[in-house]
């Protein structure tokens, strides 16, 4: 056994008996860490109270005199807690996030001491932008850059460092972060959601989209994490044998969660309540140390920074319990990968739910408006929300053989199915009064019962309707869910904005009640939407005929996916909706396929580095110790060796064979590697990593993984997958 796995088993054998107990109420630390409403009321004069919360509701600019006492109030707030620092925290393009550290301690001109903190710094603060990817809008202005605070994301201390959410914008104002486009399809589709609602209920003054997510990952020790090189660089295994036992017993789903991995959960469940982030459900996944945890939904920008900051958690609390988390789509082949599902609604200031049906036919025309409106959206623009959960990792997922796939579909069961059909079946223009009382009673009015009973969830969806919001699983454990929320809101937004307009035509201009209106305009939506509407198993083949002959797109390869943020539909939507302009889109495309070019590089790299320096070598001296062998049998029995070194001839042989293609396979995915390196352009540089490198992975692997079947346990250089899972 090689010296660092033989190291790494020792090392984690040590650590498998860990238990805790349970830490004490989370109620009473529940956003300790932040600088949330309560502790405004106690630290904020009520002007600056007021701004800070006009901010919140209605995006109004907050001045520098306020802002100069807020920082006061923050930085009072922080240094009782502790805090030495602070920083705008920001999420560059990486999809990761990012944070500067100034010091509070600051020096006068006469050489005094003291903490300073005031509303300059609060507002705005420069850190290097050339650093960070751009896609290009940095050549095409002078772009520094700056990030500015986002009040509408609660401060919080984390460590000993203050961190204020803030966007990242160059200096000609164009976002260099997920969060500022976030922010924008917020507001888009608030406004234009507050418009549809107000149809149903004049009070609506603000509608907010909620997001709850699901977060997946694997567990690792993390010695044996450490000892396996792929999985340092590249966060999954490129090679490993499935281990005897995997997932086919179903026994890890829901089971007893180990000792070791509570005692994990129980810290970070601590960590994420002072920090504001409210956990609620833990518990094992499908596969051998997967598991899901999941928070109470909140408004979407604040559950983007939740998601962000746990998965910055996990990482360090994982650290002290000696794990690795592994947030990659596809850590290990032949087990489940892993995903985020991003559960979605819109909410109103008066506390409804616009995608709950209610208790009245009327709560229920407002429910199946939202409903429909965003089927219709999904519908018309399938191929850009497929584009925004784009990545190398989460390639390995949708359009791999893996839940769920690249086409987009909805899921709204049976019952809906029907309310649908029912309500396409409506005569045009103006309605009789029969029909009227049959609509409201027997149709719309019949909602709420049906959803109770509505338990037929389909698994296989990759946009499904869940009783009370949208669940869309197609997003990766990995991502940034900023990206697809983001085009979620601005293509509802869109929508929404369409509905109304013709809605009010038919009012103005053809004399229908508004109820009337609603209803025909939804009719031809029913109508014109329906091909996205697919109840049935999302993996089969013949659904992938079937999505063909519908004109839904399946992009299966993150490249290919990637080409529709700029198609001229795309553009107008995000500049209509002053999401994102031309550039910014452009920009967008050019990070992304700049990053999927350089995933699947450094997978290329490791991998040859991989066959060359670990796995060639293990072959040729376990074939060395079978010549070794055959050569001493002969000697020993000269006559009747053959029958006697036959089977260890045949695994040399064998060996031999695999090491061939190992070989031949990996110089060729060099040499590929070589060509696609002197492209210039980068759709062409990824479309090559896509179609002429990734293909050997697979290739490559298979081989692999038949040797380390063959070779001796003792000298496999590399932690294997019965290792490596399994945690006690
Ligand atoms: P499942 O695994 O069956 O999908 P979970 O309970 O794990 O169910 O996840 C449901 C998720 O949906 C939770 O994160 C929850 O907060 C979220 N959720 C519930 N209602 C809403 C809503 N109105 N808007 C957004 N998310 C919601
Ligand atoms: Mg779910």
């Amino acid at each position: 056994m090689s010296q660092i796995r033989f190291e790494a088993l020792t090392e984690s054998r040590k650590r498998d008996q860990i238990t805790i107990e349970e830490q004490g109420r989370r109620s009473e630390i529940f956003g300790q860490h932040v600088f949330n409403e309560e502790r405004m009321l106690q630290y904020l004069t009520k002007d600056a109270l007021e701004s800070v919360q006009s901010a919140i509701f209605s995006g109004s600019k907050i001045d520098r005199k306020i802002a100069d006492q807020v920082a006061e109030a923050m930085k009072g707030w922080a240094i009782t807690m502790g805090a030495t620092h602070y920083t705008h925290w920001f999420q560059p393009l990486t999809g990761a996030t990012a944070e500067k550290h100034d010091a509070f301690f600051d020096l006068l001109p006469d050489g005094r001491a003291l903490e300073k903190f005031g509303g300059s710094q609060l507002v705005q603060q420069e850190p290097d932008a050339s650093s960070f990817p751009s896609g290009g809008i940095r050549n095409t202005f002078e772009a520094r850059g700056y990030t500015a605070w986002d009040p509408t994301s609660p401060a919080f201390i984390y460590g000993t460092t203050l961190c204020i959410p803030t966007i990242f914008v160059s200096y000609t104002g164009e976002a260099l972060d997920n969060k500022a486009p976030l922010l924008r399809a917020l507001h888009a589709v608030d406004e234009a959601a507050t418009n549809v609602a107000k149809y149903f209920d004049k009070n609506v003054s603000k509608v907010n989209a909620t997001l709850g997510w699901e977060q997946e990952y694997f567990l690792i020790d993390k010695a044996l994490a450490n000892s396996r090189p792929d999985i340092r660089l590249t966060g999954r295994t490129l090679v490993g044998h499935s281990a005897a036992k995997g997932q086919q017993l179903d026994d890890h789903y829901f089971g007893v969660i180990p000792g070791r991995v509570l005692s994990f959960m129980s810290d970070l469940e601590q960590e994420c309540t002072k920090l504001g982030i409210p956990v609620k459900t833990r518990h094992n996944e499908v596969a051998p140390n997967q598991f899901e945890l999941a928070p109470v939904f909140e408004e979407a920008n604040l559950a983007v920074d939740h998601n962000l900051l746990l998965m910055d958690v996990m990482d360090k609390i994982a650290d002290k319990h000696q794990f690795k988390v592994l947030f990659h789509e596809k850590p290990f082949a032949g087990i489940n990968g892993s995903g985020k599902h991003n559960n979605w609604s819109l909410s109103t200031d008066t506390g409804v739910n616009l995608l709950s049906p209610g208790s009245t036919p009327m709560k229920n025309l407002q429910f199946l408006t939202f409903f429909i409106n965003t089927i219709k959206a999904v519908d018309s623009y399938e191929e850009l929300l497929r584009s925004s959960i784009a990545s190398a990792g989460n390639d390995h997922r949708l359009g791999a053989n893996e839940a769920p796939p690249a086409i987009l579909s909805i899921f709204i069961g049976s019952q809906l199915s029907q309310v649908l059909d029912e309500l396409e079946g409506v005569s045009k223009g103006k309605l009789s009064p029969e029909e009227k009382t049959e609509l409201k009673l027997n149709v719309v009015g019949k909602i709420p019962e049906i959803l109770m009973d509505n338990t037929d969830r389909n698994r296989t969806s990759p946009f499904a309707f869940t009783g009370n919001k949208f669940e869309m699983r197609g997003v990766g454990s990995k991502a940034n869910c900023s990206k697809p929320m983001t085009v979620l809101n601005t293509i509802v937004a869109k929508q929404l904005i369409d509905f109304k307009k013709e809605v009010d035509i038919l009012i103005d201009q053809k004399n229908l009640k508004k109820d009337e209106a609603v209803f025909n305009v939804l009719r031809e939506y029913i109508k014109n939407s329906k091909r996205i509407r697919f109840d049935g198993d999302g993996y089969s083949e013949a659904w992938e005929k079937e999505a063909k002959k519908r004109k839904l797109s399946n992009n299966k390869t993150t490249p290919e996916a990637l080409q529709v943020l700029t198609s001229q539909k795309s553009i107008d939507l995000f500049e209509s909706m002053q999401v994102m302009s031309d550039v910014e889109v452009k920009a967008r495309q050019e990070v992304e396929l700049e990053a999927y070019i350089l995933h699947v590089q450094i997978e290329g790299r490791v991998f040859s580095e991989l066959v060359y320096n670990n796995i060639i070598p293990a072959a040729v001296k376990y074939q060395n110790m079978l010549i070794q062998n055959v050569v001493g049998l002969k000697e020993l029995y000269v006559t009747s060796y053959q029958k006697l070194t036959k089977s260890q001839t045949n695994i040399l042989e064998a060996i031999s064979e695999h090491l061939i293609e190992v070989k031949t396979k990996t110089d060729a995915m060099i040499d590929a590697r070589k060509k696609a390196n002197n492209l210039k352009d980068s759709h062409q540089k990824a479309a090559a990593y896509a179609d002429t490198i990734k293909p050997y992975f697979d290739e490559i692997r298979y081989h692999c993984d038949k040797l380390e079947q063959l070779i001796d346990d003792q000298i496999w250089p590399l932690t294997k997958y019965r290792e490596l899972l399994f945690i006690k």
